[in-house]
């Protein structure tokens, strides 16, 4: 059983495929991420598995002991203390899916690297997830070592000493390293700790607009509903700032493109809050921390599919703009990460981009290059605030890869 009380910060679970994400925060919330089962619950979850984790803590055991997920402590026989909610977001390990793995970046306030003791160090994705958290910013990150139950105590040191080694020179230098076993449910107690410390909750100014990332969206009602109980468009995604209540008056941007005289055009949509979903309660009021969901009074029609992902929304009147085209100031890796990463050439006029912008990811054809920036036309528009941080991915063989990160001018 979890509290009912919402999520308050977001972390997101990264990692190499197999290495033990989804184990982990299945030990730390009882949840299995991949099953989607809030989504078929409710018809609102997010295309990134995610689940909520109650960290508690026994009043009557030592530190680090006493950290728990439990909500009675055995040991002393004692109900356990609520320290605090947070919300799991379990990034998918395919080496396609890095856009997803981005987009659900900006949204982390910190981050669990997970890498496996049985494997040497890095593994591709352990590597490019890493370089994706230093490209967005992500500083507070604890690592665990899983599957030290599969491995003897001097494999388990080299493999420590290896990671060591590896984020030497990274954005997890110095990071606590936590050896774990997520399948055993060991050494949980030392991790929640380590996240306690390094991961602390950001500090939120309620009065600032309400800034809802959009990351799905949804038509929750069963084919053949009549008119009479058809239910609004849902909005699956997360508050960055602000506070939102039911009733309030919210526009979205882009919008929808709407036909008129042979010209198509993007124009705001605006409409109610009418309900909104946050750890798994319906509430009155959110804040940020976790993923929500947002009952509307839009036409089911628009919010089907996930037509509105990528989207904002907040206060009318007080979205950033829109841009169909932009310019970039542009930082490019020097080498593409993973197995077969060959040096980053410069981006060239008429090359294909595919951009990654909050929750938005969109393919941009470059229409001029210069040395430290570069000009884009994209096939759907962005609403994005200038200075906002932009993940660049070019096409190399069959796959896009993370070359670069852009700052919106
Ligand atoms: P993900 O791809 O990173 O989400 O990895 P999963 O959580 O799906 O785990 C991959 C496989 O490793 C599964 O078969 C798990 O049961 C197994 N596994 C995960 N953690 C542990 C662990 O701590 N010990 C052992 N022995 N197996 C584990
Ligand atoms: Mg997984």
């Amino acid at each position: 059983m979890t509290s009912n009380k919402q999520p308050e910060v977001n972390i997101g679970l990264v990692g190499h495929v197999d290495h033990g994400k989804t184990t982990l925060v299945q030990a730390l919330s009882g949840e299995w991420t991949d099953q989607h089962s809030e989504e078929m619950k409710r018809g609102i979850s997010i295309r990134l598995g995610y689940a909520d984790a109650t960290f508690r803590r026994c009043p009557e055991a030592e530190e680090p002991e006493a950290f728990t997920v439990d909500e009675h402590c055995e040991d002393h026989d004692v109900d356990t203390d609520h320290l605090r909610t947070v919300s799991f977001v379990d990034a998918p390990g395919h080496e396609t899916l890095m856009a997803t793995m981005l987009s659900g970046a900006a949204i982390m306030d910190g981050a669990v690297l997970v890498i496996s003791a049985t494997e040497p160090v890095p593994q591709a994705q352990t590597e490019e997830h890493l370089s994706a958290l230093d490209i967005i910013g992500i500083d507070n990150i604890v690592i665990a070592q899983n599957k030290v139950d599969l491995v003897d105590e001097e494999r388990a040191m080299q493999n420590y000493e290896q990671i060591q080694e590896f984020v030497e020179g990274t954005v997890a230098k110095g990071a606590p390293i936590v050896p774990i076993s997520a399948g055993q449910e060991a050494n949980i107690d030392l991790l929640i700790e380590a996240i306690q410390s390094e991961i602390p909750t950001p500090e939120r100014d309620p009065d600032v607009d309400a800034r809802m990332m959009v990351a799905r969206s949804f038509d929750i009602n069963r084919p053949g509903t009549t008119w009479d109980d058809l239910m609004g468009g849902v909005l699956g995604g997360s508050l960055v700032s602000g506070q939102l209540e039911v009733d309030d008056e919210i526009e979205l941007r882009p919008g929808r493109e709407v036909e008129e005289g042979g010209q198509t055009e993007w124009q705001p949509v605006t409409t109610t809050v009418r309900s909104l979903q946050s750890g798994g309660d319906f509430v009155d009021t959110v804040t940020p921390g976790g993923l929500l969901g947002v009952g509307t009074g839009l036409d089911p029609s628009i919010t089907k599919g996930d037509a509105l992902a990528g989207q904002v929304a907040g206060p009318p009147g007080s979205l950033p703009p829109v841009h169909e085209t932009f310019t970039m100031d542009v930082d490019l890796l020097e080498r593409i990460v993973g197995d077969d990463g060959g040096e980053v050439e410069e981006i060239s006029t008429g090359e294909p981009l595919m951009l990654t912008i909050g929750t938005a990811t969109t393919v941009g054809s470059v229409t001029s290059a210069r040395d430290e920036e570069c000009e884009v036309a994209l096939k759907r528009p962005v609403c994005a605030a200038s200075g906002s941080k932009i993940a660049i991915n070019r096409r190399v063989g069959a796959r896009w890869r993370l070359i670069g990160v852009g700052t919106l001018r």
